[in-house]
């Protein structure tokens, strides 16, 4: 029998807020723990919790960049369960009244169709203590960090849409690129800012019923939340085509051994309401305020950077994947820079050389007015685009201008035609094999007899003026 995968996520994205959800102490992770607590957040008993506005506004952000529609009245409800990473015994979260229900994201599925994976809704909670385990000697002892206790999370639940591992991850990848584009979380996986479970049962294609669903949680990256899926449903299947039972319960993905192992549950308790913290409303007038502050999403800016700067799909896809690199596009542009000069030397140059250097493309050196100065003198073929690349890498140690270097190393290009072709005779005289191939039709050997005359120029020469010089000789 054939089955079908049904997966959906919950997935935690921390929000970037300065402090926690309900006390002012400062939301990062630290290397020493403990420093950042105060009594509201290691929850010691009778501390009233005060929800931060900056959260609450974040979070409707999210929301509203995710499409969905904010409750006009939403409010927490203590969550209980019993953990050492919850010494109150309950987690302050929204279950009965979410912050947002609704919303959808697009994404193009394995067979090329676009589809639309659907939000359940998005709910605010704060974030637990984190478990440290250690030995001491011969003891295994597990301490207890409140740094990321209180940390404002949101949660972010779909509909059973997703039916295959490339369904989960390009619905991650598009949710964390529209978030990011609301600048209210960093959605890194790697770093924890954002993490997903994922819900994953099988039924018979083409049915309704379902077998019983297994939970997996731990991936720390799209790609293992991909392997983690693949991996459940093939465990799942077995199990069935051997006729055993699949058991309700949380699973662990292992990351080292490519698997997921049994965890033991938590005890889970019921969800009461909190009497404590203030109910949100949300009124129709803070609502378009809000929606006033979201910038021109992915896809939007994606279909206008097509239309307005002629690029093409792809370009268009890459210069919109973030946010930051669509600005720093949109200024090489308006500086006047070929668009699609601009974007090839982001997609091609400018972000493999940050990823090397680890700079975020915000906050570089290079900015886009010593770029736009580097690709002005390309564009001019003032200098040759090997050349570029090595002023690239200059101006990154140095600090100086295109224009400086270029002037320095005398890597202007040569660029008039009565030199190129006195240095493109000469490098003819001295290969008369290769003048021979070329009568004989062999069009390959241009190539070599380019990259000569470009090595005796010491790459300074222009490489377009001097193959067309050749195809003037007409040797074939
Ligand atoms: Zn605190």
């Amino acid at each position: 029998m054939l089955y079908e995968a049904v997966i959906g996520l919950e997935i935690h994205v921390q929000l970037n807020c300065p402090t926690k959800l309900f006390c002012d102490c400062a939301n990062t992770s630290s290397e020493k723990p403990n420093t950042h607590i105060c009594p509201t957040c290691i929850w010691l008993p009778g501390r009233i919790a005060q929800l931060s506005e900056d959260a609450l506004e974040k979070a409707a952000l999210t929301c509203l960049a995710l499409g969905c529609e904010l409750s006009p009245k939403s409010a927490f409800d203590q969550k209980v369960y019993y953990y050492p990473d919850l010494p109150k015994g309950y987690q302050l979260s929204q279950h009965h009244m979410p912050l947002a229900y609704g919303g959808w994201i697009e994404i193009t599925g394995e067979d090329g169709k676009l589809k639309r994976l659907r939000i359940h809704h998005v709910h605010i909670e704060e974030d637990v203590a984190k478990l440290v385990h250690e030995t001491e000697g011969q003891t295994r002892i597990s301490l207890v960090d409140f740094n990321r206790a209180g940390a404002p999370l949101v949660e972010i639940v779909t509909e059973p849409d997703i039916h295959s591992p490339h369904d989960a991850m390009a619905f991650l990848r598009a949710l964390r690129t529209r978030i990011r584009y609301a600048k209210t979380a960093e959605c890194s996986m790697e770093s924890g800012t954002m993490r997903c479970d994922a819900n994953i049962s099988l039924r018979p294609a083409g049915s309704d019923a379902f077998f019983t669903k297994v939970e997996v949680k731990n991936m720390n990256s799209v790609k293992a939340v991909g392997s983690a899926i693949a991996y459940e449903i093939q465990r799942q299947e077995k199990l069935i085509t051997e006729g055993r039972e699949v058991v309700l319960h949380t699973r662990l993905w292992d990351p080292d051994k490519n698997v997921t192992v049994s965890m033991r549950d938590k005890f889970a308790g019921p969800c009461i309401p909190d009497p404590s913290v203030t109910a949100i409303r949300m009124e129709p007038e803070r609502i378009e305020e809000l929606r006033k502050q979201l910038p021109e999403m992915p896809a939007q800016k994606q279909h206008r950077f097509s239309e307005q700067y002629g690029l093409a799909e792809e370009e268009s896809v890459l210069m919109s994947l973030e946010r930051d690199i669509a600005d720093y596009f949109e200024t090489l542009a308006e500086k006047g820079v070929n668009a699609r000069n601009a974007a090839l030397w982001i997609s091609s140059r400018l972000m493999p050389a940050l990823k090397e250097r680890k700079q975020e493309i915000s906050r570089t050196e290079m900015t886009p007015d010593r770029s736009s100065e580097l690709l002005f003198l390309i564009e001019k073929e003032i200098v040759n685009p090997k050349q570029a690349r090595e002023i690239m890498t200059l101006m990154f140690e140095s600090g100086k201008t295109a224009s400086q270097i270029a002037d320095e190393k005398g890597y202007r290009q040569i660029t008039d035609t009565t030199e190129l072709q006195t240095l493109l005779d000469a490098v003819l005289e001295a290969n008369p094999d290769a003048v021979e191939k070329l009568r004989a039709g062999k069009k390959e050997t241009a190539g070599f007899i380019i990259g000569q005359a470009m090595q005796k120029s010491g790459g300074r020469a222009n490489p377009k003026t001097l193959s067309a010089l050749l195809s003037r000789k007409n040797f074939t």
